[in-house]
């Protein structure tokens, strides 16, 4: 399942080496910041990082599907 709907538009906009689009899954990196939480995403692809910042209300929502498919 790609992720990339999470990310900011200029992250979704980026594309692997080869011109494919991203497919970003979600790692186990996860941080709190005030109002926030970060999430780290990496490509299945190419390995890019990109993080994600969800306000809390956002994260909640999606909290069951970062941790199932986190890795
Ligand atoms: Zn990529």
């Amino acid at each position: 399942m790609r992720f990339n709907y999470m990310l900011p538009k200029t992250e979704q906009m980026r594309k692997c080496p080869d011109g494919r689009q991203h497919y970003y899954v979600p790692t186990s990196h996860m941080e709190a910041v005030i109002g926030h939480i970060a999430v780290r995403f990496r490509c299945k692809y190419c390995g890019e990082l990109a993080t994600a910042f969800l306000d809390n209300e956002k994260y909640k929502i999606n909290e069951h599907l970062l941790t199932t498919y986190g890795a």
